[in-house]
């Protein structure tokens, strides 16, 4: 794989970029891996990065029952952010955060990651004491937060609405300058080169239909491709993974929801941060190409259909404009929704299931984009090792039998 760089961009401009490698290759599947990951999202894609470049497993195929990207992890409003209030969650995130801000790096490949900041404002004395609260948090893990008052969030982002009448004024906020945002494509499209060059195998159109088990271990999946043997699999399914999980015969706490999101048309820059507020439940940036990318909450239904109802969308549009008049007169250009595996506790599930050398990596429901590179980099460790490590191991699926869940519901795992 040849690498991007301003001479390989040059020596492309002599022959009019006609030379251009392809970033991955689509071969057939072979008739085994030792290693089978379900799921060509991001978190797929970069277990099976992770797997080859820190664990040497090349002999990997991705199975993506549409094209990679398609899920969530192309659907998502990209915000990136670490700033959690159980340590778990924490450690999790901010391993991702770290891992973020050398992916470019790593993958040779421009993923846009923008620490543009990431503030979320409050309405009240109350909801200023729960950030705060979470402000100690974070700061006790080392993850960097700062309070800032009525006027430092409006200097922050001055687009905001001042009137101190409105139903839902602002009172306060914290920022987190080292979260952002990252171009959600790019990351697919990064992890899959990358693993790509390594040896890994990207099967796209090829959907899991079932899993063959000898004495309670995994041997093989199902596919619409034909039956491939595998040594452990890993499914990273996100809304489907307890589809998957009834086909390998054993149950997932999880409900999947529809989640929306939108854009506006274009316009000049306005918004250079992320602003976020959990009460009026609205969330938004501001793309590089002038949309303003707007975030809803999930749909409260479940569904696997990748849309939603109108209502959420009038809700959260009415909550934007209350928060930022001037967008009032702004038209919406799209909107789409993804499928969000919400665990009961708001954290994802990593690590083992009843069936042997069948892994999972799924729950991360409305905020797992952020999550990628950590979420890859430690699944690779536990389908690597058969163990998780320190960091995913709070995250188990048997939390739910003892109890020892990290509930982020209503502390910081806000859509998003
Ligand atoms: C509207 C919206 C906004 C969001 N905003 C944010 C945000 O701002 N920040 C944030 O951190 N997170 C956000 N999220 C959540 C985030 O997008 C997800 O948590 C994350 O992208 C999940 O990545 P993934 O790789 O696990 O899933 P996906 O990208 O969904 O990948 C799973 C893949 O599995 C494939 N698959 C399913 N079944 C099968 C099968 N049987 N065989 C083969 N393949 C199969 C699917 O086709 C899919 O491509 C948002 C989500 C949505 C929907």
């Amino acid at each position: 794989m040849s690498r991007y760089s301003i001479f390989s961009l040059a020596r492309q401009a002599l022959s009019h970029h006609e030379g251009w490698q392809k970033a991955w290759r689509s071969p057939d599947p072979k008739p085994a891996y030792d290693v089978i990951i379900v799921g060509g999202g991001g978190h797929g894609l970069a277990t099976a990065y992770y797997l080859a470049k820190e664990h040497g497993i090349t002999n990997v195929a991705v199975l993506e029952k549409g094209w990679i990207g398609g899920g969530n992890t192309g659907r998502n409003t990209t915000i990136v952010r670490s700033n959690y209030l159980y340590d778990a969650s924490a450690f999790i995130y901010e391993h991702a955060l770290k891992l973020w801000e050398g992916l470019s790096a790593d993958l040779n490949y421009n993923v846009m990651f923008s620490q543009r900041g990431v503030m979320n404002i409050c309405h009240d004395p109350h909801e200023a004491r729960e950030l705060m609260r979470r402000l100690h948090a974070n700061r006790l893990n080392g993850i960097d937060s700062d309070w800032l008052t009525r006027e430092q969030v409006l200097e922050f982002c001055p687009a905001l609405n001042p009137d101190p009448t409105i139903r839902f004024p602002v009172y306060g906020g914290t920022v987190q300058r080292r979260a952002g945002t990252a171009r959600h494509d790019a990351v697919a499209w990064g992890y899959a080169r990358g693993a790509d060059s390594r040896g890994v195998d990207i099967i796209q159109n090829c959907e899991v239909t079932g899993f063959r088990t000898e004495q309670g271990r995994v041997v093989g999946v199902e596919t619409t491709r034909g039956y491939i043997g595998a040594g452990k699999v890993g499914v990273v399914a996100a809304g489907h993974s307890s589809v998957l999980a009834n086909l390998a015969g054993f149950r997932l706490p999880l409900e999947s929801h529809p989640l929306q999101a939108l854009v506006s048309e274009p316009i000049k820059p306005v918004i250079d941060c992320v602003v976020m507020s959990n009460a009026v439940h609205a969330y938004v940036s501001q793309s590089d190409k002038g949309e303003l990318v707007i975030g809803a909450g999930i749909d409260g239904y479940v569904s696997y259909s990748q849309r939603g109802g109108f209502a959420v969308i009038e809700e959260t549009l009415a909550a934007i404009v209350e928060m930022f008049p001037i967008f009032s007169r702004m038209r919406m250009l799209r909107q789409w929704g993804g499928i969000v595996d919400v665990a009961p506790d708001a954290s994802p599930i990593i690590g083992k299931t009843p069936v042997e050398n069948l892994f999972i990596n799924c729950g991360w429901g409305t905020g797992g984009f952020k999550a990628t590179p950590g979420s890859g980099h430690v699944f690779a460790h536990t389908v690597a090792r058969g163990e998780p490590n320190a960091i995913a191991a709070p995250f188990a699926l048997d939390r739910f039998a003892s109890g020892a869940l990290v509930a982020e519901h209503g502390a910081a795992a806000v859509a998003h």
